[in-house]
């Protein structure tokens, strides 16, 4: 049975003890240039690349900036598309799908730079992701995986032998791994933290508890209501993602709530760490349930993550879950307790891609599909630039269809229902099944 140590504050991520989320108490102004709606990464990152390009910006969110997922996430800081070169080219066309692969390798570099240039302390390790094969059909598919992202990207992937594989990770329950050598480690909220002093030091008004209830166009602008007062902009940038509001329907249309769910363990001695996880890798499974953990940037505790169910669960049976799933890799940890259990909402795309867009000056950068540490703050920047109309705006990503689902979101639980007990009574037994 899962344990929890005495402070142990259930819904309260670890990340918070070193850096929580503040107030934004800057006063609405009446007009700005470019208003930005949402005040995670992508947001930040938007109003720091609008205001560098000469436009005068305002920032609100409904919460207190980086409330969202920007504070909560695993702080794997990696770009890899979620489909394979294959899936995209027959979905968008081959041109788009080279130019996706293309800036993976660019993108990850432009996000450190950004926190380099920023000065931003957020314990950035270049730890490397190793992706952990659940089947033997997954080890053969991440073989064909890594030539594909060979030929088209420059990105730096391996396919790890045997010898290599289980130096790694203490447990023998996967069937081989590749690893993604510049992929990096980091503290998401301090990450989050940094980017919003970079927005502070350049002026940028920023207002929190500020949702944006309703955006109307008034001529070539818009009209911004939200509870502390309006806001006049020439363009708008929605960053909103997994906690887009309903004055947003089209783009809640095509950007759903997907729950994930985060454990961290008490502090451990550091021998049953080395035992564990001697690589300190950041570690993805191919499994449907889709597990990834790590060494917390300290190198005291494992933080273990996964999507243990599509709909809300209480964060009581979200941790039960998420302990059954890391003793069944570790049994080692059987008795150790939990420090901390939260949860935070990705935004899903029914293409599993970020989209960033227009329509008529409301520009938009979301759908990050769980993967949005670099990919958030990259193209928020690029749709930032798209509205001051800075070439620099240029991106594969703008030519991808954004597409609904004709039953979302009005049958929301009922579709989230039904792709959860697909994936547990089909595709998880099938996946252990072949894993023998
Ligand atoms: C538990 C978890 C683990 C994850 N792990 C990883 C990981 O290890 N690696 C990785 O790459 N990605 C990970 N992700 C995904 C990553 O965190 C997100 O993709 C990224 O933070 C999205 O940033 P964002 O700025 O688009 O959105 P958010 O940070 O979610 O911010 C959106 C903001 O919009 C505001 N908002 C919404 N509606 C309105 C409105 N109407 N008016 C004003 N404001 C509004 C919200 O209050 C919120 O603050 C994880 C996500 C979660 C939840």
């Amino acid at each position: 049975m899962v344990q929890f140590t005495g402070e142990a504050e259930l819904g309260h991520p670890y990340w918070w003890e070193a850096a929580p989320p503040r107030s934004a108490e800057d006063p609405l102004p009446d007009r700005c240039d470019i208003l930005v709606i949402g005040a995670g990464y992508a947001g930040l990152s938007a109003a720091i690349a609008a205001h560098d390009a000469g436009a005068k910006v305002a920032v609100v969110d409904a919460s207190d900036p980086g409330a969202g997922a920007s504070s909560r996430n695993g702080g794997m800081f990696g770009a890899h598309p979620r489909l394979s070169w294959t899936q995209l080219s027959k979905r968008f066309g081959s041109d788009v799908a080279d130019g996706v692969f293309a800036e993976a390798a660019p993108a990850l570099d432009w996000a450190k730079a950004l926190i380099g240039t920023e000065k931003i302390d957020c314990d950035l390790q270049q730890t490397g992701r190793m992706q952990l094969a659940w089947t033997p059909q997954h080890a053969q598919g991440q073989r064909t995986l890594v030539r594909a992202v060979s030929e088209k990207s420059c990105v730096a992937v391996q396919t790890l032998c045997e010898t290599d594989f289980r130096q790694e990770i203490g447990t023998k329950k996967y069937h081989g791994a590749i690893m993604f050598p510049q992929h990096c480690g980091l503290h998401p909220a301090k990450f989050h933290g940094g980017l919003r002093r970079a927005v502070e030091a350049r002026g940028v008004p920023l207002t929190g508890q500020a949702e944006v209830t309703h955006l109307r166009r008034d001529g070539h602008r818009f009209v911004a209501q939200t509870p502390k007062g309006k806001v006049t902009a020439d363009k708008v940038v929605l960053c909103t993602n997994g906690y887009t509001t309903r004055a947003f329907r089209w783009h809640l249309a095509r950007v759903f709530p997907l729950p994930s769910y985060l454990i961290a363990t008490e502090a451990l001695p550091p021998n049953l760490i080395g035992h564990l996880a001697p690589g300190r890798r950041m570690m993805v499974e191919t499994r449907a349930r889709h597990s990834y953990f790590r060494i917390s940037p300290d190198g005291t505790r494992i933080l273990w993550g996964g999507r243990e169910s599509m709909r809300p669960l209480h964060m009581r049976e979200a941790a039960r879950r998420l302990h059954a799933t890391m003793t069944e890799i570790w049994p080692d940890l059987r008795d150790v307790k939990l420090s901390h259990a939260w949860w935070g909402n990705t935004g899903y795309s029914f293409t599993h891609m970020p989209h960033v867009g227009d329509d008529r000056g409301l520009h938009y950068a979301m759908g990050f599909s769980g993967s949005g540490t670099v990919m958030a703050p990259y193209l928020g920047a690029k749709a930032a630039w798209q509205a001051v109309g800075d070439p620099r705006g240029e991106t594969a990503y703008t030519a991808m269809n954004f597409t609904r689902h004709i039953l979302h979101p009005f049958a929301r639980p009922h579709f989230l229902y039904a792709a959860d007990v697909w994936y547990r009574t089909v595709v998880d037994r099938l996946d252990n099944w072949r894993a023998g």
